[in-house]
């Protein structure tokens, strides 16, 4: 099966007795034993519920993996898919890090005994200098969030493989329908199923998507350990989300390659950085390891008082955290995102009082430019 149809008919084992074509919410904590040695499929949702499961398989199908566990956060899928890195194991990781991505790291996973260090991984000489005896693992986000840096996927899992360590690609911002790390060679997907695969702002969801029968059996022992699965009506919802990622994508894409095309016309923007520009350092990699370019643009305005401005007068466009939804979002990542991350380090890497991210939605084009227009002229 193509993409398209994966994420409407990868599993179709839905097997009740009414029939139903949608995976029923199943809305139980626990299961009646068949009987005393006959094995169930389910016990006990902690451990494996039908509706969190169905939604499981589509995503382990559509990233091409052994397995998929499903969490009620991104946080909660990349805090499990750091118990399987113990103390004195040392991590490189991206350093433009979805900001609690970094907070994980820095004030939990460094308290307890792991090392990192982090680079712009997009620079494959300056991940091979951190290398240490003890390097376990390499853990990036590409396009990186927010400035775009595009790391080569396949060259970094080289990489790591080579020195014994493991390579986590933290995949939300392109989705499965345009990237696959783990055919590039990555051993774990991680997903914020909050943003592009639920697709409609309405529930948060996290995915740890394992390439091996292995890594998938470590992951689970640590995820009925610590818990925080995700709530099957929710789960309900992300899938109903997935039946229409390509064609959201697609518009997504389609719009945001002509946003970020006018913004760049416009002498107010100072820089635009997105993915899908040909003269985004990354542009060409992008094109060799994804299929689309996806959603997300940053930009640099004239001066501070222009970003409020902005922030304060759009219309269609709202000023709200997060991404990946139907409707368009703008950040201010200084007081959002990056609030955490000193002002001289955030500075240093262009996220200043001029720089804002946009999550582009569906909405007319038009009326999205018409919108950023009336405010900058
Ligand atoms: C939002 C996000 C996360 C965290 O996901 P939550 O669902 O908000 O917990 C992780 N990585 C990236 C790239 C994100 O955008």
């Amino acid at each position: 099966m193509k993409f398209e149809t994966l994420c409407l008919h990868a599993d179709n084992n839905i097997k009740d007795e009414w029939g139903t074509l949608n995976q029923a919410i199943c809305q139980s904590a626990t299961f009646v034993h068949k009987g005393v040695d006959v094995d169930s499929p389910y016990s006990y949702s902690r451990l494996s519920n039908p509706t969190r499961r169905h939604l499981e398989r589509t995503i382990a199908s559509l990233e091409g993996g052994y397995d998929a566990y499903a969490f009620s956060s991104g946080m909660t899928a990349i805090t499990v898919a750091m118990m399987l890195i113990n103390p004195k194991e040392h991590v490189i990781a991206t350093d433009d890090l979805y900001g609690g991505a970094l907070r994980l790291f820095n004030h939990v996973n460094k308290n307890n005994g792991i090392e990192f260090d982090f680079v712009d991984t997009s620079n494959i000489d300056l991940v091979k200098e951190k290398i240490k005896p003890n390097t376990k693992l390499i853990y990036i986000e590409t396009p990186s969030n927010p400035l775009m840096q595009v790391t080569d996927i396949k060259e970094i899992a080289n990489l790591a493989h080579s020195i014994g360590a493991l390579l986590y690609v933290d995949n939300t911002f392109l989705t499965p329908y345009y990237q696959n790390p783990l055919e590039l060679g990555a051993d774990i997907v991680l997903h914020s199923g909050t943003k592009y695969l639920g697709g409609h702002n309405d529930a948060l969801a996290g995915f740890l998507v394992a390439k091996t029968k292995e890594l998938a059996e470590k992951a689970l022992f640590y995820s009925k350990t610590i818990g925080g699965q995700l709530a099957p009506f929710d789960a309900f919802l992300i899938e109903r989300g997935i039946k229409t990622l390509p064609i959201r994508m697609d518009r997504i894409t389609d719009n945001a390659y002509k946003l970020a095309k006018w913004l760049k016309t416009n002498n107010k923007i100072k820089k635009v950085y997105y993915a899908g520009l040909e003269d985004n350092p990354g542009y060409e990699i992008v094109k060799k390891q994804a299929r689309g370019f996806g959603g997300m643009i940053s930009i640099e305005v004239e001066s501070p008082e222009l970003a409020k401005k902005i922030l304060k007068e759009v219309k269609i466009f709202q000023y709200a955290e997060s991404l990946g939804g139907v409707e368009s979002l703008i950040t201010y990542p200084m007081l959002q995102t990056h609030a955490d991350v000193p002002k001289e380090e955030r500075e240093k890497i262009g996220i200043n009082d001029r720089f804002l991210r946009i999550s582009v939605g569906i909405e007319n084009i038009d009326d999205l430019i018409n919108d950023l227009k009336a405010i900058l002229e």
